[in-house]
């Protein structure tokens, strides 16, 4: 792969090079050097992206900061037009944005339409958010005073997203922090800025101000971002990956005390009881599975079975992960695109290679095709080992192990047996013991009967290592806004 393989024109409807025209701080675009953006399907280069430097980050603070007095004095009924505005312009864009994601990232079309339309949608439910912030008004109980709480813009607000969801990772935190009345840096990561860099034009025509919204990649993320965090200005950091950079930047936030929201990683199990609905069961895992070729940060990454389901379940799994056509993520006919990078494929081998070495067995796939792009094919293991080093890492790949367990007590000591606390999978008919198991598994998000739980309605995050606070929902807009409380005597 050279400079001399950027191809102009990606597809005959989108050409990328059109959104890589530069950094994008205080409403202009500022040129600079490049950071080339990989197609995963075919290892081309799809465009280059401008290298930020630290002045270049502190000039994207410094548009922040010379629009947040204005944006926070825009009436939430305004900001809420505006949001609404940015929603119905990313349904109008669907497709462009949709083929995008899927060349960046290598998703499959019909996985990055479904992300369009959930990123979307984060601006919708905080229109309707900007314009319910509540306060409090309340005799204190001394009868000396009342209490006045008002919910405040919390100010300057970092933001940092991985690769897996180009625009939901943003949306979710830009809508949020933009009803609350917060200006905000953006830093996507550098394997899928493209989709990052469009939405900022997006927001601009919808009319966001400049400054409120700026875009910044860099290939050298700690010091660049190092350089927003350390700015006095700066209020919030809120960062959705891995625990490990999350750990990182915890300690650097810790410099100068900044409020921090963190998403970080999972490892979410998938638990089937004997009385469960087996189809249903089998339908819930593929979406908890395969959703973004497993990709995703609320991807099951331990089925956990119990011994009278375990074989027609992993017989069932095996005939639809065997069924999923691999290809290139523009290809209508792709179920299971390619991975981000051929080190993410190098760890999938290397993660399933020990599971071998301790005993599990191959039903499915298990071996990477050869040519271009980073492909993995949709694999099954059987009667993996709990110490196999799956059971305990993110696999984020198209890999579905399974493990056996006789009792309920054995499942959930299973379950919890992580650092991680994300998202957790329980299939049961008995509506009780599901409830009752969703109290005693220790996960911020628990899909009962379902393969799905992402929702811009509900609140998405972790407990443990997988994070601290909330995005959507009632709470993702308290993250970016601080009580202010006034004691009053009159
Ligand atoms: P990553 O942690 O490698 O990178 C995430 C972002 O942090 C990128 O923008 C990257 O450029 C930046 N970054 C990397 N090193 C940095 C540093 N030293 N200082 C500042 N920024 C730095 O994660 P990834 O590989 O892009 O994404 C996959 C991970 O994200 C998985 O662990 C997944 O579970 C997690 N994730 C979590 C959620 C959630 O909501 N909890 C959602 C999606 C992904």
């Amino acid at each position: 792969m050279t400079l001399a393989s950027v191809l102009p024109l990606t597809s005959p409807a989108l050409d990328c090079s059109r959104y890589a025209k530069g950094l994008y701080i205080g409403g202009a675009w500022v040129a600079g050097g490049g950071i080339p953006v990989v197609d995963p399907s075919t290892e081309a280069v799809l465009a280059e992206v401008a290298d930020a430097t630290e002045a270049q980050a502190t000039a994207a603070v410094d548009a922040a900061a010379a629009a947040a007095a204005g944006w926070r004095a825009t009436p939430p009924r305004r900001r809420a037009e505006i949001l609404l505005r940015c929603h119905k312009l990313m349904l109008e864009r669907a497709d462009e944005l949709a083929t995008l994601i899927s060349l960046e990232n290598g998703k499959a079309l019909g996985d990055a339409r479904g992300e369009v339309t959930y990123a979307a949608e984060f601006f919708r439910w905080y229109a309707e958010e900007a314009v319910r912030i509540a306060g409090e008004y309340r005799m204190a109980p001394s009868g000396s005073n009342r209490i006045l709480v008002d919910m405040e813009p919390i100010g300057i607000a970092v933001l940092i997203t991985p690769w897996n969801f180009p625009a939901a990772m943003a949306t979710r935190k830009i809508a949020p922090a933009l009803a609350a009345g917060c200006t905000v840096v953006l830093k996507p990561a550098s394997e899928t800025p493209l989709t990052a860099y469009a939405l900022a034009e997006l927001y601009a025509e919808a009319g966001v101000p400049a400054g409120v919204v700026n875009v910044i990649t860099t290939s050298r993320p700690g010091p660049v971002t190092a350089a927003m965090l350390n700015d006095a200005r700066v209020r919030k950091l809120s960062f959705t990956g891995s625990t490990g950079v999350g750990r990182t930047l915890l300690a650097e936030a810790a410099k100068t005390v900044l409020s921090c929201s963190m998403e970080l990683g999972g490892n979410a199990p998938f638990i089937v009881f004997d009385d469960a609905d087996l189809d249903a069961a089998l339908d819930g895992a593929m979406v908890a599975k395969m959703r973004n070729a497993g990709e995703a940060c609320t991807a099951a990454n331990r089925f956990i079975v119990q011994n009278g389901i375990y074989d027609r379940f992993a017989e069932g799994l095996n005939k639809r992960m065997a069924a999923l056509r691999v290809g290139a993520g523009t290809d209508p006919a792709t179920a299971c695109g390619p991975m981000i990078t051929r080190k993410a494929v190098e760890k999938i081998e290397t993660l399933v290679a020990d599971a071998l070495a301790k005993g599990a067995r191959v039903t499915t796939g298990g071996q990477r095709p050869d040519g271009d792009g980073f492909f993995y094919p949709p694999t099954v293991l059987v009667d993996v080992p709990a110490d196999a080093a799956m059971a305990k890492e993110e696999i984020f790949g198209p890999v579905a192990p399974l493990y056996r367990f006789e009792t309920e007590d054995e499942a959930i000591a299973m379950a919890n047996d992580t650092e991680y606390g994300l998202a957790a999978y329980v299939f049961t008919s008995d509506l009780k013991r599901g409830l009752a198991i969703s109290g005693r598994i220790e996960a911020g998000m628990i899909a009962l009967n379902r393969g799905l739980v992402s929702d811009p309605a509900a609140p998405f995050g972790g407990v443990k290592q997988s994070g601290l606070g909330r995005e959507g929902g009632i709470h993702g807009i308290a993250e970016f806004m601080e009580p202010k409380y006034v004691a009053v005597s009159f």
